[in-house]
């Protein structure tokens, strides 16, 4: 929920904006992209000028999204992207609460002078903003986002376009409305949605209708060479090598889902998904029930996320990543059956 006290704060800097800067985090999923579009749209309303900053391009399954192409991309433009987070009067970071998540924009977004506002719903932010609505209970920044607009006298401008780019992020962050994550406020959310336009079958279509015969491929590969279950453990693990992506001419967005597949095998109750990319190894990890992969990932990978879905990364290679995971087996076993002892 937003808390009316933050928003005075909020709209106290916009008054006197006039360059506004979005940013978001590195691989930015359709929570990151569609807030950071929605916001834009808002924005731009109200006569600011805008421009919305990602470290690197989204997922191709979000090329439907209206404005994506206009998104200035830190690893194609840098100096376009230190341009306008150097020009802003305010910068928002959306879906993110530390600046390490802007990878290469990093340091770029720490010299910038402007004032920082964050809408965020991940735990342990970090205090770099002057003003910030965050809630970690809360399904999705999109949500959240929603009562920000609103709650700045908004609501009128979010069209069917922006209830479609909101929408895009609560249903992904949510599984499709599947996580525990999810309340009541999320489907009156929604309803507020509807009643602007939106088109559900046609966002979900959008983004899981259909996939190209590489990514499906590719998961195909995925699951059959390089998942290995460890049922005595309650743990699966893939990894996909940058020669593996190569042969499936891997794009942005590829993986996404792969770590859902070894955790839907039966019994797992903890998944991770290690990506070989250029400068790291990015990790994805998953869990049901009580165990914490973002205590796990923060503890281990200098990641962090929520209690069911986290990330992390290393610049160890591929294969020391997979040594050191198979090492810490026991810790995850250990750490499920700890978390389903009965309390109290
Ligand atoms: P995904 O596995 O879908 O990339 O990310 C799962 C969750 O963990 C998301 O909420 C994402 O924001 C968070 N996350 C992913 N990678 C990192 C990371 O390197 N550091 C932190 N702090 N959070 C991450
Ligand atoms: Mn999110």
């Amino acid at each position: 929920m937003v808390d009316a006290s933050d928003l005075v704060e909020f709209q106290r800097h916009l008054d006197g904006a006039h360059h506004i800067a979005i940013t978001s985090h590195r691989s930015p999923d359709a929570d990151a992209v569609g807030t950071s579009l929605a916001l834009a749209r808002y924005l731009r309303a109200t006569g600011k000028e805008v421009t919305c900053l990602l470290p690197d391009a989204p997922d191709e399954a979000l090329d439907w999204m209206p404005g994506v192409e206009d998104i200035v991309l830190f690893d194609r433009d840098p100096g376009k992207a230190q341009d306008a987070l150097h020009r802003a009067d305010v910068l928002f970071a959306l879906d993110y609460n530390g600046l390490n998540r802007l990878g290469p924009m990093a340091d770029a977004a720490r010299t910038a002078t402007g004032a920082w506002l964050m809408v965020d719903h991940h735990m342990g932010p970090e205090d770099f903003p002057t003003a910030r609505v965050h809630d970690a209970r809360c399904s999705s920044t999109a949500e959240l986002l929603w009562g920000v607009i609103a709650g700045l006298g908004g609501k009128d401008a979010v069209d069917a376009t922006s209830a479609s780019l909101l929408y895009a992020g609560m249903m992904t962050d949510t599984g499709s409305f599947r996580f525990s994550s999810v309340s009541s406020e999320t489907h009156r959310v929604i309803a507020e949605m509807m009643d602007r336009g939106l088109d559900h079958t046609a966002v979900h279509e959008a983004i899981f209708g259909e996939q190209s015969m590489d990514r499906m491929k590719l998961h195909a590969f995925a699951v059959v060479e390089r998942m290995e279950v460890y049922p005595e453990f309650q743990t699966a693990f893939v990894h996909l090598t940058a020669e593996d992506m190569a042969r499936f001419h891997y794009r942005a967005g590829y993986t996404e889902g792969l770590v859902n597949r070894a955790l839907g095998v039966a019994g797992v109750k903890v998944a991770v998904f290690a990506k070989e990319s250029t400068d790291r190894v990015k990790m994805s990890f998953r869990s049901v029930g009580d165990f914490s992969v973002r205590d796990f990932a923060e503890q281990h990978f200098d990641g962090g996320g929520h209690h069911n879905a986290a990330g992390g990364a290393s610049t160890e290679s591929i294969g020391v990543v997979m040594a050191r995971l198979r090492g810490l087996l026991p810790e995850i076993a250990a750490g499920i059956q700890a978390a389903e002892a009965p309390k109290g």
